[in-house]
């Protein structure tokens, strides 16, 4: 197993700046730096999993507070009525390029279907 920290780890830790959008107890989301919509935000759990296939050892509740932080950011981000997208990118194909786990909001455009 990799324990390298993560760009995410030292975005955490202030170590490296980010544009905070909303937090809380559980979660903290930051505008994603080569973003791909006119809203773009990250939302990524305080305790660290690597990637979505970790979470099945995580307590159901910590994988609750990650998703609902997910919501509460949307709507933080005042996309509830026009909607939104959640993608969370897996392993190599799914592209996944930081190895700690992160849900991508992407709005405020009408989003293509299917992605890549
Ligand atoms: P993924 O490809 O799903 O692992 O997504 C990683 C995302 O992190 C990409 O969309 C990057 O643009 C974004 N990213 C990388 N470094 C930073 C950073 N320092 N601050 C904000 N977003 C970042």
């Amino acid at each position: 197993l990799n324990n390298e920290i993560t760009i995410f780890e030292k975005i955490l830790a202030g170590e490296i700046p980010s544009t905070i959008v909303y937090e809380n107890e559980h979660v903290v989301a930051f505008k994603d730096i080569i973003p791909k919509a006119p809203v773009h935000v990250l939302v990524i759990p305080r305790k660290k999993s690597r990637n979505l296939t970790e979470i099945a050892g995580v307590p159901e509740t910590e994988i609750g507070h990650f998703l609902k932080g997910v919501a509460l950011t949307a709507t933080a981000l005042g996309l509830d009525d026009s909607g939104y997208r959640v993608v969370i990118n897996n392993g190599r194909d799914g592209q996944q390029s930081v190895e700690y786990l992160h849900a991508h909001i992407l709005g405020g455009r009408p989003l293509k279907w299917p992605p890549g």
